[in-house]
């Protein structure tokens, strides 16, 4: 079998401008992968390090130099020699090379670049689609995944620190019925994308796009982004309860100050129990499948008090309260403080960790949603990852955007190759 030739990385850009690490992976029998990080704006506290040369101030102290070449210099020379496809061992090493717990020695952008390069490039030496290298690396773990395309949650309308209006919540998501096939959720997606564009565009407000592709207008209030939804889905065919669903993002990290949430549908700042009945209202008028970060990341009490009120009913995803990270994971589950993950290797630093963290929110039957970041490349590995693991659903942004689209279109191409069972 191949063995780790050579691990090389450099500097490239994301769908921000902002720097960020590629890294390939040779192997002894020639064949290569190329594998790009993510990265976050909204970012939980308790994520795993992003090494910046923060001293620097090219690209405003948000180089990746130093990361890249601890891939060269360190990372890759400490995981040659080693079989592709002994990816459990070979994060081992990695994580044991850098030595902390938050990876903050070699950054874990770099870490998580060497492990996904070497994901491909096991998957490339097997002759398999990297899905199923991934599905056989979940079975490891014990996850037992259905292989399927998850449903997507398509980010139509984005804010707090990622749109340029004035919205306080995050993202507005619509999804497709899960018993859509992929091609015809995301047909319907786009055509709703571009509903919502129209109908901006007639009311002469602003519809320029934010760092996930859904529009970021100024608008009177965040329940009027939802009005605007409803509006706009009126003009397609699509009835809302029957092909598709409504969930938001509303990342409470970014409105959380002093104690309290401030959101410009009220004119005072929420306490816990004033943010819960408000949840409660835009739940009662448009049925929210999932919530995910409804309370800042170390609101425990909060997170327990609206898992047990719409747990039943509604999947209360933790994205910064739980960072894939084991060790909080362990703490939700015990706490009951929510009944979804969101899933971002990036947080956490490795692939097969991230596996691992899956493996505990399937045993606590939670629902598992694979994500991106809202800084992209084109890297589509995320999308086969998503499929391999079993995901729920997928959060990979609006239908639009290169960065977005090139995993939508990798699962519209995993959704062919399942179906005609040719690659
Ligand atoms: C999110 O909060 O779910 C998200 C994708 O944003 P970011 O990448 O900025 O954390
Ligand atoms: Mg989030």
């Amino acid at each position: 079998m191949a063995t780790i030739s050579k691990i090389w990385a450099r500097e490239i850009l994301d769908s921000r401008g902002i720097p960020t690490v590629e890294a390939a992976c040779q192997l002894t029998n020639g064949m290569i992968s190329v594998a790009s990080v993510p990265a976050g704006t909204s970012t939980g506290t308790h994520e795993a390090l992003e090494l910046r040369d923060i001293k620097n101030t090219r690209y405003r102290g948000k180089g990746v130099l130093t990361a890249v070449k601890n891939v060269n210099d360190i990372l890759g020379p400490g995981v040659s020699g080693l079989d592709p496809i002994h990816l459990y061992e070979i994060d081992a090493k990695l994580i044991e090379i850098d030595g902390t717990e938050n990876k903050s020695k070699y950054g874990a952008n770099a870490i998580l670049a060497v492990s996904m390069a070497v994901t491909k490039v096991g998957a490339l030496a097997q002759s398999i689609p990297p899905y199923r290298w991934i599905e056989y690396l979940a079975k490891g773990v014990g996850v037992n995944p259905i292989v399927h395309i998850p449903t997507p949650l398509f980010n139509m309308v984005n804010g707090g620190l990622h749109g340029a209006g004035n919205l306080d919540f995050q993202e507005f998501h619509v999804s497709p019925a899960s018993s859509k096939s992929f091609s015809e959720g995301l047909m319907i997606g786009a055509e709703i994308y571009l509903a919502i564009g129209d109908d901006l565009e007639k009311r002469g407000a602003i519809h320029s796009v934010g760092d996930e592709g859904g529009y970021a207008p100024n608008l009177f209030t965040n329940a009027d982004a939802f009005e605007l939804m409803v509006d706009s889905i009126r003009a397609t065919k699509y009835i809302i309860g029957r092909d598709i669903f409504f969930g938001l993002d509303v990342a409470a990290n970014s409105f959380y100050k002093n104690g309290e949430y401030v959101i410009r549908d009220k004119s005072s700042p929420l306490n816990e129990e004033q943010l819960i009945e408000f949840y409660k209202g835009i739940n009662n008028q448009y049925r929210l499948a999932n919530l995910e970060d409804p309370f800042y990341e170390d609101a425990w009490s909060g997170w327990k008090k609206i898992h047990e009120i719409f747990g039943d009913q509604v999947t209360i995803v933790g994205d910064d309260l739980l960072v894939t990270n084991p060790n909080r994971v362990e703490r939700a589950i015990k706490e009951k403080a929510c009944n979804g993950i969101l899933v971002k290797p990036n947080q956490i630093g490795t692939i097969t960790e991230t596996l691992k963290v899956i493996k505990q929110a399937r045993d606590a039957n939670w629902k598992v949603i694979v994500s991106h970041r809202s800084g992209e490349t084109n890297d589509w590995l995320i999308a086969d990852f998503g499929v391999g693991v079993g995901a729920d659903y997928v959060k990979f942004g609006a239908p639009s955007r290169g960065e977005r689209v090139a995993k939508y279109n990798r699962l519209l191409a995993i959704e062919h190759e399942l179906s005609s069972n040719t690659p």
